[in-house]
């Protein structure tokens, strides 16, 4: 008889072996983290002799859950931002707390509470993107279970690096400390397509090549994402990353939601995995993957509980029914996704999703001990039947609650029993998790309540202090003013046609900035060429106005400060759910631009034609750029005479800016 360190007897043994054998009553023998025995419980006990028997009689005894993508540091920001949209949620929310916030404290006291949560719903196994995945695999070894930890790759600076040069060398480190532990598989997240660049995937396909470790990265999780690819890259995100040989290192695609028929055969042709995220998908409104073409063409499909922020929990017995409830009803068809194939993607299918399948996922002689032990005695598990073999799996897809997991052996160490968490001390994880919650709270009250510091936030802003002589003049013959323009002795440097469509974001009493969204399309062709030889060019920039008048001169000529400008890199409806202006206003218009050289300054010149609001007539802009005092004077000067050479009554000069015109049109 072989002594071996833990015998686990008397209840319901589902293997998830390729017989789907269940052994009722059944037992396991584990010796040296590894299933050295399974099946049923009387040849079990012929041939092992053990001292620790655990007797689970009553019980069911599984694989443990494979949680095929997460970010468990997130557990964090869990209820931070809920019911926006992905670009505003991760690019407006989650990136710019994160890039204040996270630190290896953060991502300690993040994974632990996650690590305790996933343990209570019967996690043994978690694949991982974040940030200091070094700190990530230093707690969770220090807990004791399994994961795959991707360390993320971004092409802007992330919350651990400034670069993408600085964080593939983080990668390569972080592989190379952990490149044989037992717990850990070290591995590569760059985090998108869209977040990174050809050049990032290359590198990443490269040392994930060199040193066999897997790539995790999300792809085609919205149809807004795919559509962009095909615009930017020529090809949707998986056909586009294959045609950069990520498909030849060992790839966990996250969601693909938005997948298309070539790409999933594309997927099923290399060694790939895919986890599915159906609380995630459904929550941000991403759409509904086709997991049953992608599992049909022979894709290993996992199910992820993706972040705590996007979910807003990590329990996989709600995952699974999700996953099981949503092709059914899209397809309109109950036998789309039965329990048993549910309960597969749970446990052995997850593990072949993160290319662990000769390890984990199920209970066979030879794999790691990784086993979960969950109660059959509560009234929602109450009563059982052994009609069909499918009994077990729906009772476990369909009625089974995370509160019902009794034990859990990861490595053949015990980590939770009877719901007591092991190597988890909770009450102090939580009081650090409030603590920092805390500091993230006054934070977000501060940034919500002033504009200036939201705009910040998002990044690619240039605190650039621009002080501006200009002059605003109604001027009904525009034609007219051109003419004299042209005939004046003075050298004309640049001149454009452009139509410019300005949104205008106000805030009411909330503060008295306001910021302008301009999509300006300059027309663009040879002179003369007719409007047939031109094309359009656009370009978008989003600026914080502060209305500051400096200085006021003779005829309304004034000195006024801006300071913010940015390339407007995110869309219109990006910036108006981030914001969430109390009011909106248009401007539209068509304008004639010339930069100029008036007695050895430079000036510009706006003949600008309002055509929305309708009947706000016609105005000319002078602005000249300055620097000091004394040259803004100099310019005012200039400017007055300018104004007359070009038959502009000063009388007629306007101190609002076109916002303020038409909101007193509107009136
Ligand atoms: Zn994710």
């Amino acid at each position: 008889m072989r002594k071996v360190d833990t015998l686990i007897t008397g209840g319901a043994v589902v293997t998830m072996n390729a017989k789907r054998d269940v052994f009722s009553p059944g037992a396991v023998a584990i010796k040296d983290g590894k299933i050295v025995a399974v099946g049923p419980e009387e040849r079990v006990q012929q041939l092992v002799e053990c001292e620790n028997v655990v007797d689970v009689s009553g019980k069911l005894v599984i694989p443990g859950f494979v949680n095929a993508h997460t970010h468990v540091p997130m557990t964090l920001l869990r209820g931070l931002a809920d019911d926006l949209r992905l670009d505003v949620w991760l690019l407006g929310y989650m990136m710019p707390v994160e890039r204040e916030f996270v630190s290896p404290d953060f991502v300690d006291v993040g994974t632990r509470l996650g690590c305790a949560e996933m343990l209570l719903s019967g996690v043994t196994t978690f694949n991982d993107m974040y940030y200091y995945e070094e700190d990530v695999a230093k707690a969770t070894a220090d807990v004791g279970m399994r994961a795959v930890l991707g360390q993320t790759v971004l092409k802007f600076p992330s919350p651990d690096a400034a670069s993408y040069e600085e964080s593939l060398e983080l990668c390569r480190g972080f592989i190379e400390r952990w490149h044989d532990h037992e717990l850990i598989t070290p591995a590569i997240a760059p985090h998108a397509p869209y977040t990174t660049t050809d050049d990032i995937l290359t590198d990443v396909r490269d040392l994930a090549l060199e040193t066999d470790s897997p790539i995790h990265i999300h792809l085609s999780e919205t149809a807004l994402e795919v559509s962009d690819a095909k615009r930017d890259f020529g090809a949707p995100p998986i056909e586009y990353v294959d045609r950069l040989g990520l498909t030849e290192a060992k790839l966990i695609a996250a969601h693909c939601v938005h997948i298309e028929p070539h790409e999933i055969k594309l997927l099923a042709g290399v060694s790939a995995g895919v986890a599915h995220n159906p609380s995630s998908n459904l929550k941000l409104a991403s759409g509904f993957a086709p997991v049953v073409e992608m599992r049909e063409a022979g894709i290993p499909v996992g199910i992820g509980t993706d972040g705590p922020a996007s979910n807003n929990d990590l329990d996989m017995f709600e995952e699974a029914r999700l996953a099981s409830f949503l092709p059914k009803a899209v397809k309109a068809d109950p036998t789309a996704l039965p329990a048993q194939d549910v309960f597969a993607m749970m446990t052995i299918e997850g593990a072949k999703a993160l290319h662990m399948e000769q390890e984990i996922g199920s209970l066979e002689v030879g794999k790691l001990a990784d086993i979960v032990v969950v109660d059959q005695d509560a009234p929602h598990a109450t009563p059982r039947f052994h009609l069909t073999p499918n009994n077990v799996y729906s009772h476990l897809v369909y009625a089974a609650h995370a509160s019902d997991v009794r034990h859990v052996w990861v490595h053949g160490r015990q980590l939770l029993r009877d719901r007591e968490l092991l190597t988890v001390d909770l009450p102090a994880v939580q009081a650090r998790a409030r603590e920092i919650a805390e500091k993230i709270n006054d934070f977000m009250t501060q940034r919500e309540g002033s504009l200036l510091v939201k705009t910040i936030a998002i990044g690619g802003f240039e605190q650039r202090e621009t002080f501006e002589v200009q002059v605003k003049v109604r001027a009904d013959d525009l034609q007219g003013v051109e003419k004299r323009l042209q005939e004046l002795d003075m050298e004309v440097i640049k001149h454009s046609v452009r139509q410019q469509f300005d949104t205008y974001f106000l805030f009411g009493g909330r503060d008295n900035r306001y910021l302008r969204y301009r999509e300006d399309n300059q027309l663009v062709g040879q002179e003369g060429a007719g409007p047939a030889g031109l094309t359009v060019k656009p370009s978008y920039t989003l600026i914080l106005m502060e209305g500051i008048v400096e200085r006021e001169y003779q005829d309304s000529i004034i000195l006024s400060r801006s300071r913010y400008t940015a390339t407007a890199t995110y869309s219109l409806r990006f910036y108006r759910e981030y914001f969430n202006p109390d009011q909106e206003v248009e401007v539209v218009k068509w304008r004639t631009r010339y930069r100029v050289n008036y007695e050895g300054d430079e000036f510009a010149i706006n003949l600008d034609n309002i055509t929305r609001p309708q009947g706000l007539g016609s105005f000319v802009e002078i602005k000249a750029r300055t620097w000091s005092a004394s040259d803004a004077e100099k310019k005012a000067g200039l400017i007055s005479r300018l104004l007359r050479e070009l038959g502009l009554n000063p009388a007629n000069g306007v101190r609002a800016e076109y916002v303020q015109l038409a909101e007193q049109a509107a009136i």
